[in-house]
């Protein structure tokens, strides 16, 4: 018999299915669905995971947060255990068949680790069992699968030696440094605070993002703008185009005030070819959506989804250049029956000889493309955008250059010189196929040298500097892969356990005072820093190129974490202190109308969110709020009652106001 282990039930589906031609029955062992066929007169059997169903963690002994100190929990070795009983159940089963074993799981280093785990796994089950080999493919397509279990590989334990450092120094730091804070702030159960060796200089990128906005000096400048008219109206700009000197700006303006004339002294026009966007790796990807308004975590799930209806390829990858083994022409084929046939048809007979590149180049999956078109499968509208920009972008990047022109005019006007800039496409080629970029130049009427045109008028506009603009989402991803933080796999759920610990908001993309605080109080500690975090990746890239050991890495890691505590128990006092006051003021919806001290948000006994005043006991005012929804703090009190008000934004909702005063007469929540 072979046993085929998938990474998900829906994968291990879709692998019976194309293996066996569609003749596949399916089955349950215990509480889990198996997918049994013939082939070449053999049994094969098919079963999905969970992803990990190993958990690693310490032994239980070390979980009471209170008697084990945060440094002593460094050295204490981690231990595995099942968390998915009833697929261990089902795999015990199947191990007493003599199965040999094919892992099918994700090919990168967390699948490959949890690939590494089943063997291991299994192998306890039964020691006999010793045909074991891996599948590797990109796609869950007929082709890629049928070739892949043609040419099955070894096992790489390097790779998933990778994937286990990563998850021994993460559970490691994560445990001893979140353990550490929430005991020096004393903040234990639901609402403990974290630390993380990724989370942490990530936090610090935005806290400092913040700190440049909020010391930035706007500085004041003049612009003198002349309104120009042929046909269409269009602007000309002074020359100097910021003036930063008042007095300099009126002596121009008085000079230029009232002409109604501008000469054109010179027209340069210039051919532009502009190249197509590379093709998408993860942190590209995430970008684009990010763009489109998806957040990280939902197009990388939506992205996931794609893949396993066999629609794109893998979609956790840094290749940014297509292998030579990738058919290009027969995805452009598929796709050529499918609602992007104009284009594909048009890259088809009049596309690119070669198709763009980027930097990064890996061999372990292709960059994100198209493997299928939806025939059966009915698509969400999410589903819908995120599989249309993955089909636009690849047939972008085998599109044509896109061919325009940019006109420069200089015009005189009282012996000033201004100047306009124009834009024209001349032939759209991948801008038509990849409609994503907004181009914001616009463009000049036919104009010629000593050419007179009439003016409509002239402004003097007073502008200041702009402070510099927080990050998307997608920024944030870009920043951290150049700064080497965390990993194509990881870095969209960093950017949300951040979201879930209150650290940061989402729309603008924001610490909140806590975030802020913890950060402050890491101070020139080490792990508010990318450095440290980028050694420990680079690490791990050694191990799973075989020239570093796992033990290595976690020891020096160990190492690294031990001087970081040290630094950080010297501090604890401050940390208390800064932090619990940044949490008391984040969490201040206003003044109490009784006595007048802070209404704070608290939590009852029975888990209900409520606001009350934090002179209790003395003052017992309290004030009930919506379970659901987010709140936002304003600093705006009832004009009836004088009572705070909040806003609440549900989930997908439109934010509305409350006063807290549940007999106010303004009692109707006011939409805005
Ligand atoms: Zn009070
Ligand atoms: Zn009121």
């Amino acid at each position: 018999m072979r046993l085929i282990i998938s990474e998900k039930d829906i994968a291990a589906r879709r692998i019976a299915y194309i293996l066996s031609e569609g003749k596949v029955k399916s089955s349950k062992l215990g509480k889990i669905p198996v997918y049994e066929f013939l082939k070449d007169n053999e049994t094969w059997k098919v079963i999905g995971l969970r992803g990990h169903i190993i958990n690693v963690d310490f032994p239980a002994s070390f979980n009471q947060w209170n008697k084990i100190s945060p440094i002593e929990l460094i050295e204490i070795n981690p231990c595995k255990k099942v968390s998915e009983k009833n697929i261990a159940d089902a795999l015990k089963t199947l191990a007493m068949q003599n199965p040999f074993l094919i892992v099918a799981t994700d090919y990168d280093r967390e699948g490959e680790l949890i690939g590494v785990e089943i063997v291991n796994l299994i192998k306890e089950y039964n020691k006999n069992i010793n045909q074991i080999k891996r599948a590797k493919f990109s796609a869950i397509t007929t082709q890629e699968i049928n070739e892949a279990f043609n040419k099955l590989v070894d096992i790489d334990y390097n790779l998933s030696n990778a994937g286990e450092s990563r998850q021994v120094i993460d559970l490691i730091w994560g445990a001893v440094l979140t353990r550490f804070i929430s005991l020096t702030t004393h903040r234990l159960g639901k609402d403990f605070l974290s630390i993380g060796r990724v989370q942490s200089p990530t936090l610090a990128l935005l806290v400092n993002k913040e700190k440049e906005i909020k010391n930035f000096t706007p500085v004041p400048f003049w612009k003198i703008i002349a309104t120009l008219k042929k046909e269409i109206t269009f602007n000309a700009i002074h020359k100097k185009n910021q003036i930063w000197d008042e007095k300099e700006a009126n002596d121009i303006y008085k000079k230029v005030e009232f002409c109604k004339e501008a000469k054109i002294n010179k027209i340069d026009k210039k051919i532009l070819k502009e190249m197509p966007p590379t093709p998408f790796n993860t942190t590209s990807f995430l970008e684009s959506a990010s763009y489109l308004g998806f957040s990280a975590v939902n197009a990388m799930s939506i992205a996931e989804q794609l893949y396993i209806y066999g629609l794109t390829s893998y979609p956790r990858t840094d290749n940014t250049v297509y292998p030579p083994s990738l058919n290009l022409k027969g995805i452009l084929q598929k796709l050529s029956n499918s609602e992007f046939s104009k284009e594909a048809k048009e890259v088809l007979s009049n596309g690119r000889p070669y198709p763009t590149r980027g930097k990064k180049q890996t061999t372990d999956h292709p960059p994100i493309h198209p493997v299928g078109v939806p025939n059966k499968i009915n698509l969400n509208p999410n589903q819908q955008k995120i599989h249309e920009l993955i089909c636009r972008r690849f047939l972008a990047t085998l599109a044509k250059d896109a061919i325009s022109e940019t006109m420069d005019v200089t015009f005189d006007i009282s012996n000033e010189e201004f100047k306009a800039s124009g834009y024209k496409l001349i032939q759209s080629n991948w801008k038509a196929i990849y409609p994503y970029f907004k181009e914001k130049r616009k463009s000049l009427p036919e104009l010629v040298e000593g050419e007179i045109v009439e003016i409509v008028e002239i402004n003097l506009n007073k502008d200041h500097t702009k402070p510099p603009q927080r990050y998307t989402q997608g920024s944030l991803i870009g920043k951290m892969e150049d700064l080497l933080l965390g990993t194509k796999s990881t870095r969209h759920e960093i950017i949300q356990k951040l979201f879930q610990r209150k650290y940061i908001t989402f729309s603008p993309l924001a610490p909140t005072p806590t975030g802020i605080a913890v950060v402050e109080a890491m101070g020139d500690c080490d792990v508010v820093k990318p450095k440290m975090t980028a050694t420990l990746e680079m690490d791990m890239d050694l191990i799973s190129e075989g020239k570093k050991t796992l033990d290595d890495t976690v020891k020096e890691s160990r190492q690294m974490l031990t001087n970081v505590m040290k630094t950080l128990q010297k501090d604890s006092e401050k940390i208390r202190t800064s932090i619990n006051n940044a949490h008391r003021e984040q969490n201040t919806v206003g003044k109490c109308p009784r006595c007048g001290k802070p209404l704070l948000i608290r939590t009852s006994k029975k888990k209900k969110r409520f606001v009350g005043c934090s002179g209790f006991p003395d003052c017992k005012n309290t004030y009930s709020l919506p379970q659901k929804g987010g709140i936002i703090l304003t600093e705006n009190v009832c004009s009836e009652c004088n009572t705070p008000i909040v806003k609440i934004k549900p989930k997908g909702g439109r934010t509305w106001e409350l006063c807290l005063n549940s007999n106010c007469t303004v009692k109707k929540p006011r939409k805005n």
